[in-house]
C-alpha cells in the first residue's frame, strides 16, 4: 500500500509525463500539419502539371496533323508557304521531343533506372549539335548564341572527355532552352566550356529576366516555375531543372547559379570525367556511337 505522501508523489509524475506528452502530441500534429500541407502542395502541383502536360501533348499534336494535312492539301508552286508550314511542323515537334526527353528521364530517374554509361564523348561536337539544334528557336527572338570552347593547349585540340553524352545533352539542352525563353529579345547568350583539372565545367549565361535570391534554391523543384505572367507564354512545365540536377547528382556533378533580376543569369555546371569501366566507344554528338581504338584516346 502507498502512503498519502507516496501516493501525491507518483500522481506529480505521471502529471509531469502527461503534460509532457501534451507537448510532444502538440508538436507531432505541427509537423503533421506541416508535411500534409506540403502533400497537398505537391498533389496541387501535380494536378497542374497533368492538365500543363495534356495541353502541351495534345496542342502541339494538334497543330501537326493539322499543318501536315495542309501541307498535303497544298499545290506545289506554294512552296514557300509549305516551306513555312515544315518550320512550323519542326518547331512544335522539336519542343515535344524535347519535353517528352524530360518526363521520361524524370520517370526513369525516380524508377532507379537512370544509371550513368560513360563513353568517350567529343563535348566540342556535342555542344555544337544542342547550338544548330536550338538555332531556329533562338532566331524567332532574335538571339545570337556564341559558342566557346577553352581547352588547355597543351593537351590537344580533340575535344574528348569521357561522360554520359545523352544525360550531358539533355542537361545542356535544358540550360540552353531557359536562357532562350527568358531571354529578353534581340540579345545574345553565351556558351563556354572548358577543363578544369579531370572536370568539365560549361557556362549558359544569359541577358533575361533573371531570378530573385529567394528563388536560387526551389527553381531546382520538381514543377515548381516562377513567373505566372511570363511563364503563360512559355512552354514548360517546371520539370527542366530537377531533372538536370538529378542527372548531375548520379554523375557526381554540380551546378551553380549567379543572377540578378532583371539583369540575367550564368548556370555553371561541374561535371567531373566518368570512369572507363563501361564501353571502348565514341560518341560525336550523343546521336552517334562509334567503336573506337583505346590507343586513339587523347585524355
Ligand atoms: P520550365 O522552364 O519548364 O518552367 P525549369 O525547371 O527548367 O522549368 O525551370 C524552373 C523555373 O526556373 C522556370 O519556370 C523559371 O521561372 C526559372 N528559370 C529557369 N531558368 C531561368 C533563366 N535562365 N532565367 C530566369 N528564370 C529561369
Amino acid at each position: 500500500m502507498l502512503s498519502d505522501k507516496e501516493l501525491i508523489e507518483q500522481l506529480k509524475i505521471r502529471l509531469a509525463k502527461s503534460a509532457e506528452m501534451a507537448v510532444m502530441l502538440a508538436k507531432q500534429g505541427e509537423e503533421l500539419q506541416s508535411v500534409n500541407e506540403k502533400l497537398s502542395e505537391s498533389e496541387a502541383l501535380k494536378s497542374h502539371f497533368i492538365s500543363n502536360i495534356t495541353n502541351e501533348i495534345v496542342n502541339p499534336f494538334a497543330s501537326i496533323l493539322g499543318l501536315s494535312k495542309n501541307i498535303i492539301a497544298s499545290k506545289e508552286s506554294d512552296i514557300i508557304k509549305i516551306k513555312s508550314m515544315a518550320e512550323l511542323i519542326h518547331s512544335e515537334a522539336f519542343e515535344l521531343d524535347f519535353q517528352l526527353k524530360n518526363i521520361f528521364t524524370a520517370a526513369r530517374i525516380e524508377a532507379g533506372e537512370a544509371s550513368p554509361e560513360y563513353i568517350k564523348t567529343d563535348i566540342s561536337q556535342l555542344i555544337t549539335s544542342i547550338i544548330s539544334a536550338y538555332k531556329y528557336k533562338a532566331e524567332q527572338k532574335q538571339l545570337k548564341i556564341n559558342f566557346s570552347f577553352d581547352l588547355d593547349k597543351a593537351l590537344s585540340d580533340a575535344h574528348f572527355f569521357r561522360t554520359d553524352p545523352e544525360k550531358l545533352k539533355l542537361i545542356i539542352s535544358n540550360l540552353l532552352s531557359n536562357g532562350i525563353k527568358y531571354s529578353n529579345a534581340a540579345n545574345r547568350i553565351e556558351v563556354k566550356a572548358w577543363r578544369d583539372e579531370n572536370s568539365l565545367k560549361l557556362m549558359v549565361k544569359d541577358f533575361g529576366i533573371g531570378i530573385d535570391k529567394k528563388n536560387l534554391e526551389i527553381i531546382f523543384d520538381r514543377f515548381k516555375r516562377l513567373d505566372a505572367s511570363i511563364n503563360s507564354l512559355n512552354p514548360g512545365h517546371g520539370l527542366g531543372l530537377s531533372v538536370t540536377k538529378s542527372l548531375l547528382d548520379l554523375m557526381n556533378g554540380n551546378i551553380e547559379i549567379a543572377s540578378k533580376r532583371g539583369i540575367g543569369s550564368i548556370f555553371t555546371i561541374s561535371i567531373p570525367e566518368g570512369d572507363d569501366t563501361n564501353s571502348d566507344g565514341y560518341a560525336l554528338d550523343g546521336n552517334e556511337f562509334i567503336f573506337g581504338n583505346s590507343e586513339d584516346e587523347v585524355f
